[in-house]
């Protein structure tokens, strides 16, 4: 008999605007997220398959340009994109270096977003139990003010002990930040706090299947041990591999699914949309 497998769409780097139409390096990433949810619900039929959740890694919204109070409104955009079209399905979120905290964590209590959860807290680490095989830990890579991220002890010992404590779990992790080098010299400028301790841990944990993050805007996927380590395109903008300086990528907007199987591999394939938006240069973001 094939055992169930649980299916995970994975999503991150929306950076929404407060209204639909803004436009960010000449894209609009509102219409961006809804055409990324569109083509991965036709994709879902073309492959028969339905998902049982949608884990978001971040960046939601785009603090750069637009005022705090504001940003509110940027909420409610993804609210409504996601609901549209997956009105019932559980989701999953981390914080991204561009979410202030206080609205993120609003999300979970607008009666639209359920059944949703999410890590909020500075330091946080939230485990979902996903089915009888899988556990999911959340965790909140944010340092509050910088573009890097932090990881502590106390997330790392979360961890350890989850494990410990539910031996026959397969064990999948999701963030922000990017525990490993992108080869892209101005990204891996940024400090990422705790994160040569996090890898010792994740190291000595057989059970940890998969780690699955956003925030370098781009298709890498690289294996630790056992672990593959998945990194997901934005749905907005995409940036140059291997590039020294900030530089954007003539990629299309991309998500990717996860499948997690009961003998504890993950399957992974990723999608693009078939149109590249045009971009207009910046120099930073
Ligand atoms: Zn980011």
């Amino acid at each position: 008999m094939q055992l169930e497998s649980f299916k995970i769409l994975h999503i991150s780097g929306h950076h929404l605007l407060p209204e639909a139409q803004c436009l960010f390096a000449g894209i609009a990433p509102y219409s961006c997220l809804q055409a990324v949810l569109e083509h991965a619900a036709q994709t879902s039929v073309k492959l028969d398959l339905t998902y049982d959740a949608i884990v978001c890694t971040g960046d939601i919204v785009h603090d750069v340009v637009s005022s705090h109070d504001h940003l509110a409104d940027a909420y409610e955009l993804f609210i409504q994109a996601l609901r549209s079209q997956y009105p019932q399905t559980p989701v999953y979120l981390c914080p991204g270096n561009h979410d202030p905290l206080d609205l993120f964590a609003q999300l979970v209590q607008h009666a639209h977003f359920e059944p949703a959860k999410l890590v909020a807290q500075v330091n946080q680490a939230v485990v979902i139990n996903l089915n009888q095989y899988w556990n999911l830990i959340l965790l909140n890579s944010q340092l509050p003010t910088q573009v890097g991220g932090e990881l502590t002890q106390e997330q790392c010992t979360f961890i350890q002990e989850l494990v410990v404590s539910q031996p026959d779990k397969h064990v999948l992790l999701a963030l922000h930040h990017n525990p490993l080098p992108t080869g892209c010299a101005w990204l891996d400028s940024y400090d990422f706090k705790g994160v040569d301790k996090f890898w010792q841990k994740v190291q000595a944990l057989e059970a940890i299947k998969g780690i699955v993050h956003g925030h370098i805007h781009q298709d890498i996927i690289s294996m630790v041990g056992n672990t593959k380590v998945m990194a997901v395109p934005a749905t907005s903008i995409q940036f140059k591999p291997h590039a020294v300086d900030f530089a954007l990528d003539e990629l299309a907007p991309g998500y990717r699914i996860l499948s997690l199987e009961a003998n504890g591999t993950i399957e992974q394939q990723l999608y693009r949309l078939d149109v590249v938006p045009s971009v207009e240069p910046i120099t930073g973001y």
